[in-house]
Formats: C-alpha cells, structure tokens, sequence
C-alpha cells in the first residue's frame, strides 16, 4: 500500500503549477501545470464485480476461508479489507476508463491486476479491474473494440484466459518467458523476452512488435498495465531496464495512442524495486509523462 501515497504525493507535487523545490521529485526535471486532477473513488459495487468473478470466491476472500493453496497461490491474506482495497482499485479503473472515452487519457493511481482469473487471485491480484471495467463498458457498448496493452515484466495471464473466446478484445503482453506465472495463458500476443533483458533489446522489441498489432486490430480503446518492474533494480521482474528506458518505453506508447486518437487507461501493474521510493518514482513519472502528452 505505501507505494500507492509515496507515488500519488510525487504525483501531486510534480503537478503543481508552482512547486517548492524540495517537493519536485527527480526523474523529470519539468515543472507541469496542471492538467491532471485527483479524485478520490468508492469501492466498486458487486454488482459489476460479478459480471467477471465468482460469488464463491468473493465471499472466500471476505471471509478469510481460502483453503491453504489458494491463499498461497495469492500471496496475500484475504479477508474483507482486502477485498474492499480490491474494489477500490477497480473502481479507480473504471473512472479512469469512462475518462479516458471522454477526456483522451486518464490514469488510476493503481490497478492493472491482471493475474486475477475469476476463481481464484494469483501473484498479489484480487480482483482482475481490467476485465470487469471491460465487461461493463460491453453491456452498452458492445461492438467496442479493446486492445490490453502489457508492459508489466509478467504475463497478464488472467486477462489472457478471460477474454480468450472474445474477438472483441485484444490481449498484447511483453514479458520475461522464463518467470512467473510458470504456466502462461496464451494471449492474442505474447512477446517473451529472455532473462535479464537490456533496455535497447526491450525498446527493439517493443516497438517491432506492438505497433503493427495495434494498427491491425484499430482498437477504440486501450488499458495500459504501464508495470514498474520491468525496472534493473526490482526483486521480481528479471528485466534490466534503467529510468532513461522507462522514459522511452512510456514516450513510445504516448505517442502511439495520442498520435492515433485512441483514449487510454494507464494502470499501475505491479513493481518491487529493492528501494520501495523507486517504485513510486516509475509510477508517477508514467502518471505525468502522460499528462505531458496529454497538453500536446
Ligand atoms: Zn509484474
């Protein structure tokens, strides 16, 4: 949790049109006014969250009664504020997608939990926000073309395995081949890259791969899962990428989806860098690199 107000303090003092030196944070050395604005969500209603998870495994998070391998499988222990954290964070994804249909871009200050199937959490995901915001936007907009877009170091294996049977919606995953999930869910796209890859191999690959995706299947809207981890300093995600590759990695798919018109809901993913500020600097600097783009 606390990289979630460590990111949305750098956030807030990065947006400010006249901050105080001490509050600048170091990965950008712009001073942006503001074109981002916070608001806060209440947890999503059940209601929506069931049009993609199970009753049965709600109430088994809820109720702190996942039998010992699932909770091991989650590796967080389930019990009603969890499940209410969850819901917030989807509900934090749902307004940053209808804001992303109406205002271009919009981001959720987390999100982006895309191990989640609908029976059962994996890999510190609950509840998958992606698939139900994507489920609610289809009841009524059904013809609605969605492209997932992750750049999280691990497959959104989830994601994958939910919209697998939908034409509709279309699942992009650049991660390390050889780490976790073990058992991957194939997607309309993965590219797997080896262990311990360099930026300059990420970025050729990146840009070889996703745009032509991208232009083939034309999407109306696209869920960024931005990830941190793919960072050379965090503990999981086995990718070497340093802060310069993150600003390329990010001004790449800016440019893409602004260039193209597509609206765009950027989500957190996951990071566990060795120097928990670190993460919070990866995801705000994704967070205003976004509003940059979003003034052009
Ligand atoms: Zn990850």
């Amino acid at each position: 949790m606390d990289k979630f107000w460590r990111a949305e303090a750098l956030i807030r003092a990065g947006s400010s049109p006249l901050p105080p030196p001490s509050a600048c944070h170091p990965l950008d050395d712009k001073r942006f006014s503001p074109a981002l604005s916070i608001h806060p969500v209440d947890p999503a209603p059940f209601d929506l969250v069931l049009r993609v998870h199970t009753n049965d495994y709600l109430e088994q998070i809820r109720t702190g009664s996942l039998d010992p391998r699932a909770a091991l499988k989650l590796g967080l222990p389930a019990c009603e504020a969890l499940l209410t954290r969850s819901r917030l964070e989807v509900a934090g994804t749902l307004a940053a997608t209808y804001a992303a249909l109406t205002d271009g871009l919009a981001c959720n200050l987390a999100g982006g939990t895309h191990h989640a199937f609908p029976d059962h959490g994996q890999g510190y995901c609950v509840l998958n926000d992606v698939a139900i915001a994507i489920r609610d936007l289809h009841v009524t907009r059904p013809e609605l073309r969605v492209f997932v877009l992750d750049t999280d170091a691990h497959q959104g294996n989830g994601t994958h395995a939910i919209f697998a049977a939908d034409q509709r919606v279309f699942t992009y995953s650049i991660h390390v081949g050889k780490n976790y999930p073990a058992v991957k869910t194939s997607g309309s796209l993965d590219v797997e890259l080896p262990r311990y890859v360099g930026g300059a191999d990420y970025l050729e690959q990146l840009e070889a791969t996703l745009a032509p995706a991208f232009f083939d299947f034309a999407p109306d809207l696209v869920f960024w899962i931005a990830g941190a981890d793919p960072h050379e300093h965090d503990r999981f995600g086995q990718m070497k990428l340093n802060d310069a590759d993150f600003g390329a990695r990010d001004e790449h798919i800016l440019r893409l989806v602004t260039r193209t018109r597509t609206p765009t809901a950027i989500l957190y993913g996951g990071g566990y860098n060795r120097d928990r500020e670190h993460t919070a600097r990866i995801h705000a600097a994704t967070v205003l690199r976004a509003a940059t783009f979003f003034r052009a």
